[in-house]
This record gives structure tokens, C-alpha cells and sequence, in this order.
């Protein structure tokens, strides 16, 4: 038996697919210890799981920084990560001298968990609760403006804050080394390797367990008339204006509505509801999908991954890149539609789309067969015993990165050869056009070339 030590950040998202993880550990008579925050306290007992609360160790928040953390800011989370490391830093050098963990299973976004397992050199497994992201799955994340901006405006603050790590201990080269999901590090993460972009560029340090609930529902559509959930998920669910557009599209129509809106809404501001919608501040999501024909959702992992175990077709409505890339990935598997037109008809129309069109459903249903033969829970639990694990040695990316750098390193030998001879025989006047071009043709024909090497090196090892 092991004595695993469980960290995550304050978010339900990240936090909800760790529990029955927790459940599984403690079931087979490991002593899990949960450091996490009292929010989620109730919901950590109910694993069976220690509940140690770090509240004490958040923080004060501006009012800048509170809109930014509100916002999902990039930079202002990353911020208040390191600031907690800091602040938590010696509790949990005491934690570990005493309690003394085997593994440490962390969130891949909780610093103080991932820097206390190298620092104390304890074996660690990642828990990822989105897709696992490296070089070639994060292009299906299509960053917007305002996210890119954050991200690059707030990267002189961000190293400010990370050179506070190195007095405490913690060694780290730069942000991208402590939050990207690289082919070394044991890792779980809560989705197939069907549903996972680009799965086969992941080593066997991945663990690919699908959906963690704690569901054994099976699904039961059957009823007098169509149920549509909508859902924003918990972080910026304060969206009035869309749920009032949603009841405006969806009332008096021959179905059953039912709005997860969170607590920031004020339910009165959505006006005096028909008889067919409900609204709640809050709700047993699992349960309402797996009767559900029609889930509107903001795309959060979670929510998409719990909407195809239940065999729930959607309405997708990404509002952060990250879930542009989960959007994206349930339309290549036809399982959902991209509300485009956001207006009180076009949400009318693809309800009804979703509805009406069987192959959605179908979609859905052998999504749901993928996931349900996963190993869930239970093979996280396997992973995490068993860690630390050895690799095979295969390593799909570092092999990517060294021919597409042989390619790069070509591609610019040629341009300067062509720039010079060009110069020299006919003009140098002109010369920068082809610098110009070459740097602007540079990025297609490195993608492309990019997957040609991709696909050669899968053959290799097929
Ligand atoms: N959730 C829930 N009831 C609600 C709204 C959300 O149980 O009324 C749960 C949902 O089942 C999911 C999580 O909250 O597990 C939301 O996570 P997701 O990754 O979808 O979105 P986030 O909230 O992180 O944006």
C-alpha cells in the first residue's frame, strides 16, 4: 500500500476528474492525502480521501488581478500559481519530511505539487484534464486575440515572478518547462487515444484512461419530448445575454430546457420563465446528460467528454482556445455543431439541426462505446501504483524536432545561397523580397513538410 499525495488548483474542472482517481486509490487501501482547498472539501471527504486545506496559502487578490483570474488570464493564473508556491513553500517541506508520500499525483497546472515532487524527489504522475498538448496537438488551439495579448504582455511580468522560485529551491529554465506536457514525464490523462489529437506522437510515459465520473448511468433518452441542457461550465458562466437568448430560441417549443447558469447569474435578470425551462444555479450534470438529446456547452473537457459518455450530441459554443480545440475535435468526429451564428434563430436552428439529424447522435453513441472501454478510473489508479514508469525508448516529438531542424537548417542554407547568387549576378536592390518571401513561405511549407515527417516516422514504428 502507498501513500500518494493528491495537489490541484482551485477549479472544479481540474479538480472533478482527480476524485474518482482519489475513490479508486484509497478503495484498494492506499492513504491518499488531498491538498487542495475548502470549496471542494465535501467533495474530497466523499472519496474517502485525507482533505488538507490550503486556503490559507491563497493569496489576496486585487481587484485587477481578481477580473484578470476571473477572466482566465493566462498571465494573472500563472502569477498567482508562483505566489502560492512561495507562500505554501515551507508547510509543504514539512508535509513531506512527516507524511512522507511514495507518488505525488498532480494536477498539470498546479506548480506547488509539481515542484515539491522534484524538490523532494518523490516519483510524480500529472494529471491533465484537457487534451495532452505538445507541439503538434496544440495547433488545434486557436488562441484569440485577446488570449494572445495576455500571453505575450505578461510574459516580462510572469519571468519577474519566476526568478522569486530559485531562492526557495525550485529549479525552472522557463514557464513553458512547467506547464507543457512533455514525452518524459508519467502522465494521465482523462480522454481516449481515438478522441486525443495526435496520440500516436505521445510515449508510453501517457496514460490514456478516457472519462474519470463516477457515473455507472447508462443512458436512457427515452421520454415524452426532447431535453436540452445548456451549460456555460464554472468558470465564466456569468453570461445573461446568452441564456437569455437561449430561453428566447427554445420557448414554447415541443422541449424541455434545463440551464446550469452558476451562481454569479442572477436568475431574475433572465426574466419570468415558460413552463418548459428551468434554471438552476447548479446541477448533477451526469445525470441531466445522460437524459439529454441536446447538450449547448461552452466546450470545457470535462463537459464534452461527459456529454459523449452519455451519448449526448452538441451545440458548441468555444469561448477560449483551448476549448476552439475541444470544439474542433468533436466536429472531425461528427458528434456536434459549431453555433456559428450565436442570434436567438441561429441557436433555434442548430438545436433543432442537432435534434432532427440522427447522425450526430450516432456520433456521440460510438464516442461513448470508445470511452466506456477505457479503463477509466481504475487504470489511472494502475498507472499511479506503479509509477514511476520506464519508457521504451520510443520518442516520436524529439525525433520530429531533429528532422524538421535538418529540414530548417536546409531551407535557410538555400535562400542564402539563392539571396547571394541573385545579389551578385543581377541586383542587390531587390534581394529582400526573397528574404521576405522565403520567411512568410517558411511557415506552410514547414507545417507541411512537418507532416510528412510526422507520418513517415509513425510508419517506421507501425
Ligand atoms: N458541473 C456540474 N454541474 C453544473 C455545472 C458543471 O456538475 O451545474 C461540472 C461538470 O460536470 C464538469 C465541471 O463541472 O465536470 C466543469 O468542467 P469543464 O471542464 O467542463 O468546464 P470549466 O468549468 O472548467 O470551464
Amino acid at each position: 500500500m502507498k501513500k500518494i499525495a493528491f495537489f490541484c488548483i482551485p477549479a472544479h474542472g481540474h479538480t472533478n476528474p482527480m476524485l474518482p482517481v482519489a475513490a479508486e486509490l484509497v478503495k484498494r487501501g492506499n492513504t491518499v492525502r488531498f491538498y487542495s482547498f475548502d470549496a471542494y472539501k465535501d467533495k474530497i471527504i466523499n472519496t474517502g480521501a485525507e482533505f488538507i486545506s490550503c486556503d490559507a496559502y491563497l493569496p489576496e487578490l486585487t481587484k485587477q488581478e481578481e477580473t484578470g483570474i476571473q477572466n482566465v488570464s493566462s498571465t494573472e493564473m500563472t502569477i498567482q500559481d508562483i505566489r502560492i508556491t512561495l507562500r505554501i513553500d515551507s508547510f509543504l517541506d514539512e508535509e513531506f519530511r512527516t507524511f512522507h508520500p511514495d507518488v505525488v499525483y498532480t494536477d498539470s497546472v498546479c506548480f506547488w505539487g509539481k515542484l515539491n515532487a522534484w524538490k523532494h524527489h518523490v516519483p510524480m504522475v500529472v494529471s491533465t484534464s484537457t487534451f495532452a498538448f505538445n507541439q503538434l496537438s496544440s495547433q488545434y488551439m486557436k488562441n484569440t486575440l485577446k488570449e494572445t495579448a495576455d500571453l505575450v504582455l505578461g510574459l516580462p511580468r510572469v519571468s519577474k515572478e519566476l526568478k522569486k522560485l530559485e531562492s526557495y529551491g525550485y529549479h525552472v529554465k522557463n514557464v513553458f518547462s512547467l506547464i507543457s506536457n512533455d514525452n518524459k514525464t508519467d502522465t494521465v490523462v482523462y480522454t481516449s487515444r481515438q478522441f486525443q489529437p495526435y496520440a500516436e506522437s505521445f510515449s508510453d510515459h501517457y496514460a490514456f484512461v478516457g472519462p474519470s465520473v463516477f457515473s455507472n448511468t447508462v443512458p436512457d433518452k427515452t421520454k415524452e419530448r426532447p431535453l436540452v441542457y445548456i451549460s456555460m461550465g464554472t468558470v465564466i458562466n456569468d453570461r445573461p445575454d446568452f441564456y437569455t437568448k437561449c430561453i428566447e430560441a427554445l420557448r414554447d417549443q415541443n422541449i424541455d430546457v434545463i440551464i446550469s447558469c452558476g451562481n454569479a447569474t442572477d436568475r431574475s435578470s433572465l426574466g419570468t420563465l415558460p413552463e418548459n425551462i428551468q434554471v438552476y444555479p447548479y446541477v448533477d450534470q451526469l445525470d441531466i446528460l445522460s437524459r439529454a438529446d441536446a447538450f449547448i456547452t461552452h466546450c470545457g473537457m470535462n463537459s464534452v467528454s461527459e456529454s459523449l459518455y452519455m451519448e449526448t450530441p452538441m451545440v458548441l459554443y468555444p469561448q477560449t482556445g483551448e476549448q476552439k480545440a475541444v470544439a474542433r475535435r468533436v466536429t472531425e468526429i461528427g458528434a456536434g455543431k459549431t453555433l456559428t451564428d450565436d442570434s436567438v434563430n441561429g441557436i433555434r436552428m442548430t438545436v433543432q439541426e442537432i435534434l432532427d439529424d440522427p447522425s450526430y447522435r450516432e456520433a456521440a453513441k460510438a464516442c461513448s462505446q470508445d470511452f466506456r472501454s477505457c479503463p477509466g478510473p481504475a487504470g489511472a489508479a494502475d498507472f499511479i501504483e506503479n509509477a514511476p514508469h520506464i519508457s521504451n525508448g520510443i520518442d516520436v516529438i524529439s525525433e520530429l524536432n531533429r528532422e524538421t531542424g535538418r529540414f530548417q537548417f536546409l531551407y535557410w542554407v538555400f535562400v542564402i545561397v539563392c539571396i547571394n547568387l541573385i545579389g551578385r549576378l543581377i541586383s542587390w536592390k531587390y534581394v529582400w523580397i526573397i528574404g521576405l518571401g522565403a520567411a512568410i513561405l517558411s511557415g506552410p511549407i514547414g507545417r507541411r513538410i512537418q507532416k510528412q515527417k510526422y507520418a513517415s516516422i509513425l510508419q517506421k514504428y507501425r
